[in-house]
């Protein structure tokens, strides 16, 4: 038993097995248009070290050439992926090479050419959540400011028709609200509005709730206000910057881990520090000021009293 562990420690802890490592997630665009109020996008985002940039076709076709196992991709993260100028060449090289792309993080859907919005259909885009935290105008750029709420439906109408032109169902389309003070009494009305769209509807807790605090007594959301830390993505998914850093998960703009793109993936998932803040995360080590999760509110808050265990991670 404890040789099995071992073994399954030294696979976990090392990725040796990246022929094995399926899913990862580049930031396709880390720009965005918008300008929400509590999003990190235009001070801490684009003055990091995540910076502001586009994911470049040439840089994506290579890695995937390369890391030819991979078949799952997760391309949303800090910005909004409909700005990458190149999002159409990813999208057709991705369907040519069999990978299932994702926009789960979420998209604000605004800005989206009738050229992309024909091909998330026609090259079969699995699955896309769009950020609508209203059921009017009005109460959408509450919080979306700069954003255009009919823009938005408008292009979903359009997905949906070149969903019956080319008689799929992909990409699958999901409207996620954030409920605030300002919107909460739209719910019900979203909720029908995204089924008519054919859409699914999920409802979830504003991160600062003082900011539009919620007038009804407990509101119920889909999802927790403690989010899960997306630590076990260091193994499971690891997250590259649109420029090739190694970020390690979705949450990290403190630090990264060597450049994907110019060093490779196995190098930089083997790097010193990476290895080391999978240890740190486990509990395995102790906080050191170098690793960019010793910055993260939830290895200060959480990680550090309940680390991560390998059943996380299988
Ligand atoms: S502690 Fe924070 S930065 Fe480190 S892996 Fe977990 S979520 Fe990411």
């Amino acid at each position: 038993m404890k040789l099995i562990l071992r073994s399954l420690y030294n696979r976990v802890i090392r990725n040796k097995l990246l022929s094995q490592l399926k899913n990862v997630r580049i930031d396709a665009s880390s720009v965005c248009q918008l300008d929400c109020p509590l999003c990190p996008s235009k001070k801490e985002i684009k003055s990091g070290i995540v910076g502001w940039g586009y994911l470049k076709f040439s840089d994506f076709k290579q890695f995937i050439d390369i890391n030819s196992q991979i078949s799952e991709i997760e391309l949303s993260n800090w910005g909004e992926i409909f700005l990458n100028p190149e999002l159409k060449e990813i999208i057709k090289y991705a369907y040519s090479r069999k990978i299932n792309l994702f926009a789960d993080n979420g998209v604000n859907f605004n800005s989206v050419s009738e050229e992309v919005l024909e091909c998330l259909v026609k090259y079969g885009f699995k699955r896309i959540i769009i950020s609508l935290d209203g059921a009017n105008n009005n109460s959408y750029i509450k919080y979306r400011k700069r954003g255009n709420f009919d823009k938005v439906i408008k292009n979903i109408e359009k997905i949906n028709f070149y969903k019956k032109k080319y008689k799929t169902e992909l990409p699958q389309l999901t409207w996620k609200m954030i409920l605030f003070g300002h919107n909460e009494d739209e719910a019900n009305i979203a909720e029908k509005m995204a089924h008519n769209l054919e859409m699914n509807f999920t409802t979830s807790p504003n991160w600062v709730p003082s900011w539009s605090p919620l007038k009804g007594e407990k509101i119920k959301t889909d999802e927790p206000f403690d989010c899960s830390p997306p630590c076990s993505q260091l193994w499971l998914s690891p997250q590259i910057n649109w420029d090739g850093k190694l970020l390690g998960c979705c949450a990290n703009y403190w630090g990264d881990f060597g450049n994907v793109f110019k060093e490779g993936f196995e190098k930089c998932l083997n790097n010193e520090k990476y290895i080391y803040a999978k240890r740190m995360v486990m509990g395995k080590e102790k906080t050191r000021s170098d690793i960019p999760c010793s910055n993260c509110h939830h290895y200060q808050f959480q990680i550090i009293h309940s680390p991560i265990k390998i059943q996380d991670l299988l």
